[in-house]
């Protein structure tokens, strides 16, 4: 059990929750450097000539405002935790996003960012130092408010049609292994065909807290939902489809969720 070195690097971009905190949710920077991400997300007045970089048009205006955005932590390629916001406040990290048929995220999350290009830089390895880390912090998070290790998610989770952080390179399993995520224990193979896959699974990714409506149809909204669970779950193959794999991996987790 390591011990973390935490410091503090408060953001003025928080306010106040509404509702208890019961998720933990993951997320990759996505910037060029630790630096950087940690400007930005203590920047309250952030402009997009202050952090170029490819998710903008090259024209864009220097001047334009970027929206305010922070984290409760910052996890550092080197497993430096940064403190920007007390776990007490809501910070503003989901965005747009729906988990459990709830929008606002924000008010019930506390939301750990780890230094990482994504897909936007090559999608970099996470250091194991970084990793170790990022474990721990989410550990003392779980105890500190009594959760279980199925109440930490992606980014990509909770927002399927916009995100895709941590990304298929984020080591879920080993959370998992160290008890701060959920993975699947044995594959849960039906017997028989499924005569309706598809209704199925959004039935299954729906009880996990994927916001998915059950139309019977592998619709874009649904194949969002299933890239996101595969990206976390499957990620050597993200395809969007429901496949065989993809049905005994969703079957397994769902017999493995607590009742509550
Ligand atoms: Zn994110």
């Amino acid at each position: 059990m390591s011990v973390l070195q935490i410091i503090d690097r408060p953001s003025p971009n928080f306010d106040a929750r509404t509702r208890p905190i019961d998720l933990v949710v993951l997320h990759y920077t996505g910037m060029q450097n630790a630096e950087i991400a940690l400007a930005r997300l203590t920047d309250d007045t952030p402009t997009a000539g202050e952090f170029p970089g490819p998710w903008q048009r090259p024209d864009v205006l220097k001047d334009a405002p970027l929206p305010r955005v922070s984290a409760h932590y910052v996890v550092d390629e080197a497993g430096a935790v940064y403190r920007l916001v007390p776990e007490e406040h809501r910070a503003w990290h989901a965005g747009a996003a729906s988990w459990e048929g709830e929008g606002d995220v924000n008010s019930r999350a506390v939301g750990i960012e780890i230094v990482n290009g994504g897909h936007d830089f090559g999608l970099p390895d996470f250091p194991d130092e970084q990793v170790a880390s990022v474990i721990e912090l989410t550990r003392q998070i779980l105890k500190r408010w009594d959760l279980k290790p199925h109440r930490v998610v992606a980014h990509s989770d909770i927002a399927p049609e916009r995100k895709s952080d941590p990304g298929e390179k984020f080591p879920w399993k080993r959370l998992a292994d160290a008890g701060v995520s959920i993975w699947p224990k044995a594959l849960v193979h039906a017997d028989i065909a499924d005569s309706d896959p598809v209704i199925r699974a959004q039935e299954r990714l729906a009880k996990l807290g994927y916001a998915v409506k059950a139309t019977g149809s592998l619709d874009p909204q649904t194949r969002y939902v299933v890239m996101a669970f595969q990206r976390r779950f499957r990620p050597s193959s993200i395809t969007g489809q429901i496949d065989d794999e993809t049905q005994a991996i969703l079957a397994a987790l769902s017999l493995q969720m607590p009742r509550y």
